[in-house]
């Protein structure tokens, strides 16, 4: 008697902030019938971009204009303070300074630029703001109103754009929270499963995911949501080259240690084309940060840190904040941003083979999450009429532990984790968390 697969309606490759979103999506505002499924190459959730971030939720002013990227950003941003209430989730919603110092700093902006240059590439951070949905962005051209905002920037600053929108959130606890909520609800995660063979049956319409170890699942769709290895993912789900090549992007950061009260606002430089630049800010726990660089690599796991990158983010921050000169740097770290040869979010939704590949999710990813969430469950269900919901689904939601009780947890136990609702024990991946828990 042969025994039928157990086929779930949608299986998700990749635990990251991307992945993860979409499964909670589909699991409790859907609701769809049967559990959906994530599978998770490493041994713990967000390991890879999601774990290696600065952890702002931005405007998405950097963003090209009308482009997906923007508009899920935005929508995302605008339910962002909602579901952190929720969730009981910290955060602090100080905005952000664009600002100038008429010298250079990392990236190229602001050496040898008249005056003129820099009120002219504020005003277009202004327009640009108002373009995309944010109109309270206001340009500060009296630096005593500078400095009354930021009592401790260099002095020498000469005028600023305050983003009032922008919010220091917790990098791991959002993406954890969607894991949670999803799980909480009937989804089911997998770890340690990496997807190595893809076959896809026609005539059934069942795709078939194999891991090395030989454990195999069975779906009707499979989302590809695998951040800096999207172009071979589709290369495998399509069994054709993906329109777009994978650019992995790494930024190094460097920590100091925790001061309260140093600086409230995440300090930015004008973005170019290429990069939001070098921000130094305050993480919710008082570590100032300095980071991240914009560096192209081909390696696409492993993002190595390097000296005279450290040695010029410290010289940027002390630059940008005298008194960092005092404080000891406690950690460094480095991410890879999923960005590929397209500038724009890309989702390929296949009708043919039930697929959907999210890819070039590559610099605001965790701000735009709950958006990104929306849009690639309302393509799946327009698309697959097969997939069932359950509208009289009940959905339970808990809320998280007071941060100081997780952060208390987290130094007692020594192991690096913490225990989160419905998903137990879990690694905390990410430097910033890590690093503001620990204390130092
Ligand atoms: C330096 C840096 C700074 C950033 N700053 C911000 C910021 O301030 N604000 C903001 O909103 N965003 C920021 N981002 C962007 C954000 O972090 C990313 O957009 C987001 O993390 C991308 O998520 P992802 O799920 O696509 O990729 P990832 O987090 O990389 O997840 C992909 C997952 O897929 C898994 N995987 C791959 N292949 C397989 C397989 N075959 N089988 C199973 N699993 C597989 C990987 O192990 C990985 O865990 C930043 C990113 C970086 C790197």
């Amino acid at each position: 008697m042969s025994v039928q697969p157990d086929v779930k309606p949608v299986l998700i490759i990749g635990g990251g902030v991307v992945g993860l979103t979409i499964l909670r999506t589909l699991t409790c505002d859907v609701k769809l019938k049967g559990s959906v499924m994530l599978i998770e190459a490493e041994d713990h959730l967000c390991s890879h971009a999601s774990g290696h971030n600065s952890g702002i939720a931005c405007t998405g002013v950097d963003a090209p204009m009308g482009s997906l990227e923007r508009a899920l950003v935005r929508e995302s941003l605008s339910n962002m303070r909602t579901w952190l209430d929720r969730f009981n989730l910290p955060f602090r919603p100080v905005g952000s300074l664009v600002a100038d110092w008429g010298a250079r700093e990392g990236e190229g902006e602001g050496e040898g630029e008249g005056e003129g240059e820099v009120m002219n590439k504020l005003r277009a951070v202004v327009e640009e703001s108002h373009v995309a949905g944010d109109c309270d962005v206001e340009l500060l051209t009296d630096r005593a109103k500078i400095i009354s905002l930021e009592p401790n920037v260099n002095p020498a600053v000469s005028a600023a754009v305050h983003i009032k929108g922008e919010v220091v959130v917790d990098p791991w606890l959002i993406p954890m929270s969607y894991a949670s909520h999803a799980v909480e609800n009937g989804a089911l995660i997998k770890k340690g499963f990496r997807a190595t063979e893809v076959s896809f049956d026609e005539n059934g319409g069942v795709w078939r995911v194999a891991s090395k170890n030989g454990e195999v699942l069975y779906a009707k769709v499979v989302v590809s949501c695998v951040g800096n290895w999207g172009d071979e993912m589709f290369n495998n789900l399509k069994g054709k080259p993906a329109p777009f090549v994978n650019k992995p992007r790494k930024g190094q950061y460097t920590l100091f240690e925790r001061t309260e009260g140093l600086l409230k606002r995440p300090l930015q430089p004008v973005p170019t084309d290429f990069t939001k630049g070098v921000f130094v800010f305050s993480t919710l726990y008082d570590n100032i940060v300095c980071g991240p660089t914009a560096e192209e690599q081909e390696n696409r796991e492993v993002a190595e840190l390097d000296e005279e990158t450290l040695e010029m983010l410290k010289e940027t921050g002390k630059r940008r904040l005298p008194s960092l000169a005092e404080k000891k740097i406690v950690r460094s770290y480095a991410g890879l941003r999923p960005a590929t040869s397209e500038r724009d979010y890309q989702f390929q939704l296949d009708p043919m083979r039930n697929f959907l590949s999210v890819a070039s999710i590559r610099s605001t990813g965790l701000t735009a999450s709950l958006g990104i969430g929306r849009h690639a469950a309302s393509l799946l269900t327009s698309v697959f009429d097969f997939l069932e919901v359950e509208k009289e689904k009940v959905i339970k939601t808990t809320k998280f532990k007071d941060v100081e009780e997780l952060s208390r947890e987290f130094r007692e136990r020594k192991d690096g984790k913490v225990e989160i609702p419905f998903l137990g024990e879990c690694f905390v991946t990410h430097p910033i968390t890590q690093t503001g828990w620990s204390g130092c």
